[in-house]
């Protein structure tokens, strides 16, 4: 008996000890701004074949090195295999809608019928006096691209960029537009912009922005311009240019900023898809070197997809080759596939990243991050 009730007892200390830890971690140290890396198509078989492309060596990005790690399950509300609209929903809304849907529920018909609105985290961060930014390269929608648009556009069709464009300058929900935006992709969306019969130049202006169709003209707009978008028709615009530019912008608001950077590592080529890893993994390297203190800097990725290095037999698989020489082993088939995600962070509220969850749950880690919402629930394995 005595034994048993000293077990008792002992079980019961454990379990206050697991549920008091994320509420002191929590008070120890909120994140003043949030940082999201969305890498397009990056699971775990696509972070294997980068480092080693990379580094010639397994595990040796630097989300590889990141104390908080998730694996997150990435179905929608009514497919196993999600695409990028339903997948950045999920994450931006903290709800699983269907495909091809932008921050709208499940009842939404892609195309003909809106479902309800879901609130995203950049519009909390909004509500909470935060400046917020989305820098892409994707080559076609650029920040149009659901990835990045989930965080601050509504809409039934992820493909709609000319609308998406408009609801980034002005939200229909009445918060300020997005602080700046950064990316390819100028002459598709302004051509969608003006099908609509809208000018996109007029109402950038109108909405008090200041404009460029150039990376190297954006850097010559003055720091005090904190309205500015630049996109362009140049493919090989540098990523890193754009993330610098856009956090010494945002961060000149003293409340903190949320920003999404997205980089498409999901292309039909293996060598693009592979070096945009390693490009994405360096830019967060050297940003969490500056910012970690006062930020969470988490990468996640929409889906997987079918990018592995395969075949034991092969010579191209020989370690000793160099490790730029894999591509030749690498086997990529474009679908994207229905196994879990990482998610990996560091900074406060990184402390949250760990086991199994839903997709959704990563809109929750960025939301108590800040403090905007605290963890409730605590069950086995974590809070939530
Ligand atoms: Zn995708």
């Amino acid at each position: 008996m005595i034994v048993r009730s000293f077990l008792t007892y002992f079980l019961l200390t454990l379990g206050l000890a697991a549920s008091t830890l994320p509420a002191m971690a929590q008070s120890a140290s909120l994140a003043k701004n949030v940082i999201i890396f969305m890498g397009d198509g990056t699971g775990l078989s696509s972070l294997n074949a980068a480092s080693i492309y990379g580094y010639n060596k397994p595990q040796a990005l630097f989300i590889q090195s990141l104390p908080g790690i998730a694996l997150s399950d990435t179905s929608t509300a009514t497919q196993w295999v999600t695409d990028g609209g339903a997948g950045a929903t999920a994450i931006a809304t903290g709800v699983k809608t269907s495909n091809g849907i932008l921050s709208q529920s499940a009842s939404a018909i892609k195309d003909q019928q809106d479902g309800e609105i879901l609130k995203t985290f950049f519009e909390h961060a909004r509500e909470h006096g935060l400046s917020t930014g989305a820098v892409s390269n994707d080559d076609r929608q650029g920040v149009t691209n659901a990835l990045t648009a989930a965080f601050f556009a509504h809409n039934n069709n992820r493909g709609k960029s000319g609308e998406i464009f408009e609801e980034m300058l002005a939200p229909k929900s009445g918060l300020p537009g997005l602080d700046v935006a950064i990316s390819p992709g100028r002459s598709d969306v302004f051509a969608q912009v003006k099908a609509m019969g809208h000018d996109s130049l007029a109402e950038m202006k109108a909405h008090g922005y200041a404009f460029t169709d150039s990376i190297t003209e954006l850097k010559k707009i003055d720091q005090s311009r904190t309205k500015v978008i630049m996109m362009t028709d140049d493919l090989q615009m540098d990523l890193k240019t754009g993330v610098d530019d856009a956090i010494a912008r945002l961060s000149r608001n003293p409340k903190g900023f949320v920003l999404v950077v997205f980089s498409d590592c999901h292309t039909g080529k293996a060598r693009t898809s592979l070096s945009r890893i390693v490009e994405m993994d360096n830019i967060m390297r050297e940003v969490a070197a500056n910012h970690k203190q006062d930020t969470l800097l988490l990468w996640t990725a929409d889906h997987s997809y079918d990018l592995r290095i395969k075949g034991e037999g092969l010579t191209e698989t020989l370690k000793k080759n160099e490790g730029k020489k894999i591509i030749s082993a690498v086997s990529l088939e474009d679908e994207h596939t229905a196994e879990e995600v990482p998610v990996m962070a560091i900074g406060p509220g990184s402390e949250r990243v760990h086991g199994f969850i839903s997709n959704t749950e990563v809109f929750h880690i960025l939301m108590q991050a800040p403090g905007w919402e605290q963890a409730t629930t605590v069950v086995a394995g974590g809070t939530r």
